[in-house]
């Protein structure tokens, strides 16, 4: 396996904060991230990121961040989560 680590990476996981629990890569719609043998999350698939922001909402230690993300600064917004209207 290669890294991941790339110039545009869409999406980042601090592995320090990251417990490996898993919520991020069941709940991305793209299959983008997988587990690492130590069950951490890895951004496998990164060209196939659509920041939808699924991940850094549903992660409970806020260990995975979408770069570019509109939750900065914003207050979480759970019912509005882009890529779904109309
Ligand atoms: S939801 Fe957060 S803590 Fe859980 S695996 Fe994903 S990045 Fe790690
Ligand atoms: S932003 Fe959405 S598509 Fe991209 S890794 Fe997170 S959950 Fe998956």
């Amino acid at each position: 396996m290669t890294s991941a680590a790339g110039p545009e990476v869409p999406v980042l996981v601090r592995h320090e904060w990251c417990k490996g629990c898993g919520i991020c890569i069941s709940m991305c719609p793209k299959k983008v991230l997988e587990a690492a043998p130590d069950g951490k999350a890895i951004v496998a698939r990164p060209e196939d990121c659509i920041k939808c922001e699924t991940c850094e909402i549903m992660c409970p230690d806020f260990a995975i961040r979408v770069v570019g993300g509109r939750s900065r600064g914003v207050a979480q917004g759970k019912g509005d989560v882009a890529g779904a209207r109309g």
